[in-house]
């Protein structure tokens, strides 16, 4: 191995391999041009990629545009739609109206005033989501987030996206290797080969011989083939906070080909877990994600086709067995993972792209010069990683610990203060207090949810922070806000045109590019 950090190899190929590869080949491009640098990818031609993961964060939307993807090419070749936030159903009561939305817009005026004690003390009436975002509306209204006249990646209201698994990572390679300059290997990875000091040198395959390089990043999905594998960095499981390890899921055809088409993700809670219903132009992919220690496999087969409805019969499920917990280190001697291989949380929030995102964005902008200091950046990058695992094993629990269900063993073991993190009893004991908010320490890095999802949960889903009198002095501003946020709905709700009208439009017309 080289004492310079040139050759990049890349194994797995699936959603977090091609990401992270067209992440570095594009920051790395010029390098690559002048055969400086190479970023080289082996994914198996036998081994097929998980297939599921198809809600986002608007991150994406950054990531595509960096990397050079037209978002017209996005929308037609991975059946995409757009995603302005999700819909959690029957999480706090369990009852048929109970409902609240996680928006991707923040609170209006966010930046400069925290509408939530506000809000507490006089509402109006309305959700905290419809008096501080028109974004709930947008998604009742079946609306989408832009117009056909909006520039490719830009929002009148924030967005992501659903898309079609299956069909992203493909669209992702024919990129990277067309435009990026990326080598694709397709080669079964059978040996991994290491140095005295545990660095790797090289892989070896099965038809393409031995691959070396100088940094080798972990893609191979559950397999955990080089960090787990090979380095034995151990996995922490944290199955004792997050309890749903299994997934049942199924692809739904539409009744019509122009049925209505959700710009949000549903969430639906059942009695040991929950379903996921994301709608992409041509069908749904939804899923029970559950907790086998709570219910039988029958059981919950019988919970997802009443969910479904009779064309459950016709459909085929695929089970998923799924092990929270994560990596204990993601970064080790040259060795860094990505994706499932760093580890793995239920999918309630799409964290897991926009980990894969920011991760392989470290990698790109940090990339060693040499071997020397390699370690200083593992350790940066592991300290970041770390912090941004366990800021969503939070978040995620905190979705459970709200519930004032207690119906099934599953809802009322979730509220056992001994399953919830000590970090995150004390924010919510903070809470109680003062609410999460922009300016507040909580942001601390670049977070993977901020305050305002924060709020959006803990008051969507009654819960009570207390309101000091002093904060009135910001009454006026508070109420000029609010009021902003309900001419904007009104406003956005006769501007926009239905999502699938526009998803239609731009397969017909294609958005202007940037
Ligand atoms: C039920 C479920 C629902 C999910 N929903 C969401 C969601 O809504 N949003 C979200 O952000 N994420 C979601 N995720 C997570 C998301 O699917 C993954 O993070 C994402 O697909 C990345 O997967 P991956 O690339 O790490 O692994 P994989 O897709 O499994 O790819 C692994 C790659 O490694 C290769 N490989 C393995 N072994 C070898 C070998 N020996 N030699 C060569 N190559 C090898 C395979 O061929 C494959 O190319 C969900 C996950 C599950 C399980």
């Amino acid at each position: 191995m080289t004492e310079s950090v040139h050759h990049i190899v890349i194994v797995g190929g699936g959603t977090a391999g091609w990401l992270t590869a067209g992440i570095i080949a594009a920051r790395h491009k010029s390098r690559i041009q002048s055969g400086r640098f190479s970023v080289t990818l082996v994914e198996s031609p036998n081994i097929s990629i998980v297939g599921v993961g198809e809600g986002t964060w608007p991150t994406l939307r950054g990531t595509l545009e960096k990397i050079g993807v037209s978002e017209t090419d996005f929308f037609r070749e991975c059946d995409a739609a757009f995603k302005q936030g999700a819909k959690f159903a029957k999480w706090t009561t369990g009852t048929d109206d109970d409902y609240y939305y996680h928006p991707l817009m923040f609170p209006q005026g966010f930046t400069q005033q925290n509408l939530a004690p506000h809000w507490l003390r006089d509402g109006g009436g309305r959700s905290f989501c419809d008096a501080v975002s028109p974004q709930g509306q947008l998604c009742e209204a079946g609306l989408a987030p832009k117009m056909i006249t909006t520039p490719e990646y830009q929002a009148v209201a924030n967005y992501a996206y659903h898309l079609d698994a299956g069909k992203f990572a493909p669209f992702l390679m024919r990129h990277c290797t067309q435009k990026l300059g990326v080598r694709h290997v397709l080669a079964d990875v059978t040996g991994v080969n290491q140095a005295g000091n545990g660095d790797i040198i090289s892989v070896s395959t099965e038809q393409a011989g031995e691959v070396a390089g100088d940094l080798f990043v972990d893609c191979t999905g559950f397999h955990a083939l080089l960090l787990g594998k090979a380095l034995g960095v151990p996995f922490r499981d944290c199955s004792d906070v997050l309890f749903c390890d299994t997934a049942l899921a199924v692809q739904v055809p539409f009744d019509e080909e122009d049925a209505p088409l959700a710009s949000h993700t549903h969430s639906t809670a059942l009695k040991a877990g929950w379903v996921w219903d994301i709608a992409l132009p041509t069908r749904r992919g939804l899923g029970y994600v559950y907790s086998s220690r709570h219910t039988s496999e029958e059981a919950a087969h019988e919970e997802l086709a009443a969910y479904v409805g009779p064309k459950f019969k016709d459909l085929k499920v695929r089970k998923i067995p799924i092990r929270s917990g994560h990596r204990e280190t993601f970064w080790k001697n040259n060795c860094v993972a990505v994706g499932l291989a760093a580890g793995f949380l239920e999918p309630l929030e799409a964290s897991a792209i926009v980990l894969i995102e920011l991760s392989a964005k470290l990698i790109a902008e940090q990339m060693p010069a040499n071997r020397q200091v390699m370690d200083i950046i593992a350790r940066r990058f592991n300290e970041t990683t770390l912090y941004r695992w366990g800021r969503i094993i939070d978040f995620l629990k905190l979705h459970y610990t709200l519930t004032q269900r207690t119906d099934t063993a599953f809802w009322r073991d979730n509220c056992d203060p001994a399953t919830i993190p000590e970090r995150l009893q004390n924010l919510m004991t903070l809470w109680t207090y003062q609410s999460p908010w922009f300016f507040d320490e909580f942001d601390r890095l670049e977070e993977v949810f901020p305050a305002a999802s924060y709020q959006y949960v803990l008051y969507g889903m009654g819960f009570k922070t207390e309101v000091e009198d002093d904060e009135a002095a910001d009454a006026v501003r508070a109420r000029r806000l609010m009021g902003e946020n309900l001419a904007l709905t009104q406003r956005l709700r006769s501007q926009l045109p239905k999502n699938r009208d526009l998803i239609r439009k731009i397969h017909d017309f294609g958005l202007q590019p940037v």
